[in-house]
């Protein structure tokens, strides 16, 4: 069994671990869609599509011990295509993890095996509260990996989301 599991991954968090853990369990091989790839430097997705890979990529080295892949998905603008879009750049896949009801109604509707993982402490691991965090100078290092906050600090990320952030 090959499972899939998408997000934005902006930034990839704990709350991501503990599903990827949980699906680890199921699967045989993981692919991990790196959604909406070709947005970057905005307040809601201020990383890139290859930055996001890296954080995803060493993340898994970590923490999972199965083959996975790493695939960016850009978007497009005809929700009743997508699941074929995705289907199109992404190693063949079996079952789907989500709990996002677009992509879950998406892929059942396509006739795919769709599972609902549950929320892990979803008040404090989102991203929306990570980007509220680093631009309130508050701890957000805490609600990730250390290889990921290796990528952000790399990246100078939390000075680019102030910037994309700003105004002139
Ligand atoms: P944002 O707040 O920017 O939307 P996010 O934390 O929701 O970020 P996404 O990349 O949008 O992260 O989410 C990818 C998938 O991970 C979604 O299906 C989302 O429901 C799930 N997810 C996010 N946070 C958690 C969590 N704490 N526990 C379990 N699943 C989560
Ligand atoms: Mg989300």
């Amino acid at each position: 069994i090959r499972g899939f599991y998408i997000g934005r991954f902006q930034p990839y968090h704990y709350g991501h671990e503990s599903v990827i853990k949980h699906i680890a369990e199921e699967v045989d091989e993981i692919v991990i869609g790196i959604g909406s790839a070709q947005l970057s430097h905005s307040p809601n997705n201020p990383f890139t599509a290859g930055e996001r890979v890296l954080m995803v990529t060493h993340a898994l080295e970590e923490s999972v011990s199965l083959p996975f892949y790493v695939i960016p998905i850009e978007d497009i603008q005809r929700n009743a295509l997508w699941v074929s879009h995705a289907r199109s750049i992404s190693p063949p896949f079996n079952e789907v993890y989500s709990s996002n009801p677009l992509v879950v109604r998406l892929f059942r509707e396509s006739g795919t095996e769709v599972i609902s993982p549950e929320m892990y402490e979803r008040e404090n691991y989102s991203g929306t509260e990570i980007r509220r965090r680093m631009l309130a100078g508050e701890d957000w290092q805490s609600l990730v990996p250390p290889v990921v906050a290796g990528v952000i600090n790399e990246t100078d990320g939390v000075r680019r989301l102030h910037d994309v952030s700003g105004s002139d």
